[in-house]
C-alpha cells in the first residue's frame, strides 16, 4: 500500500517507566505505553467512610480507574481502612490513593492501616514542611512507600510551589547575564521540583519504577509548556490534569484544550478533570469529560458513541434532541454490565439525526443511524443498520422502538457466540 501525505492520530507515545498501582488482584499499569487511566477525586469528608465509600463507588462505576481522595485529619486516616473495606464488601476494587499535604508524614507513620490500605500515595513536595524539617519530613513518607511497596505520585502545584526553590532558582537566574522572564523562572521551578524530589526519592531508596510526576498549573498554555519540558528531561509516567480548571463549559474546555495538545504529542499516562461541580451537580461528570477526551482523539473506547446533528431551523420540534439524549445516557448506563457481557461494544457508534440534508448520510456510516424526520418532510423515521437502510419508524413511539433496535444489534454482535 502507498503512503498517503495525509496523515492522522497522536504521535507516538512518550518513552516512559512502567508503574504498577495495585489493590488484591487489580493492578493498574501506568506509563510503560500502556492505555492512558482515568483519575477522579472524591470531594466528601473523608472522615465520613460510608459517604465517601458511595462516592467512590458511583465514581469507580462511571469509569474512574483510580480515585484519590483527601487525607488530611487523624480522623480521615483512621477511616480509610473502613473505606476500603467497604468497598471491597461491594466489589468495588479501584486503587485509592492518599492526598497528603502538611502532616503526611504523621498520618502514613501514625496510621499503618491507612499506609497499608492505600495503594499510592501522593506528595506534594512544597507542602512537606519548612527549613530542616523538610527534608526529614519526605524522606518519613518514602520510607513509609518503600515498607509498604506503594508507589507515589510528586505532585507539584503551582499554588503550593516549594518556596525555598523557587528562591533558589530566582537567585540563579539573576546571576544570568541574560535572566529568564518570570513566567521561564516559573516553569523551571515547577519541573525541578518535580524532578529534584524524585531523584531524592530514588536515593532514598524507592525504586524508579514506583514514582509518577504532575506539574498542575491552571493556565492552558503554561501546562503545554510545563509538561513538554517534564517530558523532555524525564522518563517518570506523567499524570496530566489543568488544576482548577472551573465550572461548567469553561473547566470542559480549558481542560480538553491544554490535555489534547499533550496527548496528541504523546505526552501524559493518567489524567484526571478538575471540574468544580455545579452546585448539587454529579461528581463523575469529571469522569464522563475525561473519558470522552481519551475517547473522541481515539485513544481509548469507553462507551458506545452518539453522533448527533446540532439541529437548526429544519428540526422544529425537540425529539430529536430527546432521542439522542435518552440514547446517549441509555448506552452509558448499560457499560457497567456490558463491558462483561459484549466485548467490543464500546466502540459502536450510533447516529441520532435531524432530518433528511445529512441524516441518511450520516446514519450509514454509523452502526446503527436513525434519521428523524424535519419540518415538512414525512414523519417517518428511516434506520440504516451497518450501512443499510432495514426498517422506517413511525408514530409516538419511535425513542423506545429504536432502543429495542439498539439493544437487538448489540446482543446478535457483540454477545457470546457472535462474530462482530
Ligand atoms: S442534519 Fe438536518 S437538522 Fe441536522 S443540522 Fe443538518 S440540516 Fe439541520
Amino acid at each position: 500500500m502507498s503512503s498517503s501525505p495525509i496523515a492522522s492520530g497522536p504521535l507516538a507515545r512518550r518513552n516512559s517507566r512502567r508503574v504498577i498501582i495495585s489493590h488484591g488482584a487489580r493492578e493498574i499499569v501506568v506509563g510503560g505505553g500502556a492505555p492512558v487511566m482515568v483519575q477522579s477525586m472524591t470531594n466528601t469528608d473523608t472522615a465520613d467512610a460510608i459517604g465517601t465509600a458511595i462516592q467512590i463507588k458511583d465514581l469507580a462505576r462511571a469509569g474512574s480507574e483510580i480515585v484519590r481522595l483527601t487525607v488530611n485529619t487523624p480522623e480521615a486516616a483512621a477511616a480509610v481502612p473502613a473505606i476500603r473495606e467497604q468497598l471491597d464488601r461491594m466489589g468495588v476494587d479501584v486503587p485509592l490513593v492518599g492526598d497528603f499535604h502538611y502532616n503526611g508524614h504523621t498520618l502514613l507513620t501514625d496510621y499503618p492501616e491507612c499506609a497499608q490500605a492505600l495503594s499510592k500515595y501522593r506528595i506534594n513536595p512544597g507542602n512537606v514542611g519548612k527549613g530542616a524539617k523538610r527534608d526529614t519530613q519526605f524522606a518519613q513518607m518514602i520510607e513509609v512507600a518503600c515498607k509498604y511497596d506503594k508507589p507515589v505520585r510528586i505532585g507539584v502545584n503551582w499554588g503550593s510551589l516549594d518556596q525555598a526553590l523557587l528562591a533558589r532558582i530566582m537567585d540563579e537566574n539573576a546571576g544570568r547575564a541574560e535572566p529568564w522572564s518570570a513566567q521561564a523562572v516559573m516553569y523551571e521551578a515547577l519541573v525541578t521540583s518535580a524532578i529534584e524530589n524524585a531523584q531524592r526519592a530514588e536515593e532514598l531508596g524507592m525504586a524508579g519504577d514506583k514514582i509518577i510526576l504532575s506539574c498542575k498549573v491552571s493556565g492552558v498554555q503554561d501546562l503545554i509548556a510545563v509538561y513538554r519540558e517534564l517530558a523532555r528531561r524525564c522518563d517518570y509516567p506523567l499524570h496530566l490534569g489543568l488544576t482548577e480548571a472551573g465550572m461548567g463549559s469553561k473547566g470542559i474546555v480549558a481542560s480538553t484544550a491544554a490535555l489534547s495538545v499533550l496527548l496528541q504529542e504523546g505526552i501524559g499516562d493518567t489524567i484526571r478533570i478538575s471540574l468544580t461541580p455545579e452546585p448539587g451537580g454529579d461528581r463523575t461528570k469529571e469522569v464522563v469529560v475525561g473519558q470522552e477526551i481519551l475517547q473522541t482523539m481515539g485513544l481509548r473506547k469507553f462507551t458506545p458513541m452518539v453522533i448527533a446533528c446540532p439541529g437548526c431551523g429544519r428540526t422544529t420540534s425537540t425529539v430529536f434532541q430527546d432521542l439522542a439524549d435518552k440514547i446517549q445516557t441509555f448506552l452509558r448506563e448499560q457499560m457497567p454490565v456490558w463491558k462483561g457481557k459484549y466485548p467490543g461494544v464500546e466502540a459502536m457508534n450510533v447516529a441520532v439525526m435531524g432530518c433528511v440534508v445529512n441524516g441518511p448520510g450520516e446514519s450509514k456510516h454509523a452502526n446503527i443511524g436513525i434519521s428523524l424526520p424535519g419540518t415538512g418532510e414525512s414523519p417517518a423515521a428511516p434506520v440504516f443498520i451497518d450501512g443499510e437502510k432495514k426498517m422506517t419508524l413511525r408514530g409516538e413511539r419511535i425513542a423506545e422502538e429504536f432502543q429495542n433496535v439498539v439493544l437487538q444489534y448489540v446482543e446478535s454482535h457483540y454477545g457470546q457466540g457472535s462474530h462482530a
